[in-house]
């Protein structure tokens, strides 16, 4: 499997006691599944995402990602292993003083791709997620589903195996977000990239993703097939 959780929890400690963000989660994500997790806000969703690469370290339990316990790994080692994990936002988190190519390279700059591959990856990339022609354009000058196919280009452009995808489609109208979720399904398709997503949003789970996970209070309250957990009474 791709990405497995064990006993995983997380614990805030604030003035008015401690909050138990994730609470003993344990889950199993096969390579290749569109993995939805959805539930209201304060759920725990964000920080159960930002465990998985290790923006937040958990309080005990295990997060193995393609065979290694990721919060048990050193610097080297875990810079290395959140290469292959790309992660995509709500507010797209680009830059807007770069070109729709430059942010796309930007990766590849950090890690310095030679210049001749960046360029090569870049042209990819573009055409991957349909912004061809766009390349030299600034981010103010796009709409905010072209933002976010620079945010899902440049979270591809170390071909990573694992797509994170935080609240993705939340700051996009309706048939944005729909042509948003076509071009995941594309990509986990033509990729095989395992995609994990969370979302208050329940028509993003129906839409793509194959299992889902209703989040409360740090915990799951149902897990399964997406068919099975919404099937109509
Ligand atoms: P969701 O993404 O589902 O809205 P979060 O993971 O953001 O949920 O939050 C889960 C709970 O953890 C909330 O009660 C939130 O206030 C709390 N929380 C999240 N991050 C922190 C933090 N850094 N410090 C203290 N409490 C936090
Ligand atoms: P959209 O309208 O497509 O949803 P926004 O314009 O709201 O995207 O951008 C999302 C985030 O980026 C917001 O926090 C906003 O303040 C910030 N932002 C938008 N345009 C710029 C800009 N030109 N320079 C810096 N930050 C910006």
């Amino acid at each position: 499997m791709m990405i497995e959780l064990r006993q995983l929890t997380k614990h805030f400690q604030t003035a008015n006691g401690t909050i138990k963000a994730v609470d003993d989660i344990n889950l199993t994500i096969e390579k290749g599944q569109i993995y939805g997790i959805i539930g209201y806000s304060g759920a725990g969703k964000s920080t159960l995402i930002r465990l998985l690469n290790q923006l937040e370290t958990p309080t005990s339990g295990e997060v193995v990602i393609d065979g290694k316990v990721i919060n048990q790994l050193g610097k080297q080692d875990l810079r290395e292993a959140r290469q292959e994990m790309g992660m995509i936002f709500q507010h797209f988190n680009i830059l807007w003083s770069r070109t729709v190519a430059d942010n796309i390279a930007f990766p590849l700059e950090i890690n310095g791709t030679p210049k001749e591959e960046q360029s090569r990856r870049v042209k990819e990339l573009v055409e991957l997620v349909g912004l061809s022609g766009r390349e030299d354009a600034y981010p103010s000058q796009l709409s905010g589903g072209q933002k976010q196919r620079v945010g899902i280009a440049r979270s591809l452009a170390n071909n990573p195996k694992v797509l994170l995808c935080d609240e993705a489609t939340s700051a996009l109208d309706p048939k944005t977000t729909d042509s948003i979720l076509d071009l995941l399904v594309d990509i986990n398709q033509k990729l095989g990239l395992t995609i994990v997503l969370i979302t208050h949003e329940m028509h993003v789970i129906r839409k793509i993703c194959h299992r889902v996970a209703v989040m409360e209070e740090g915990r799951f309250v149902e897990e399964g097939p997406v068919l099975d957990v919404f099937r109509r009474p």
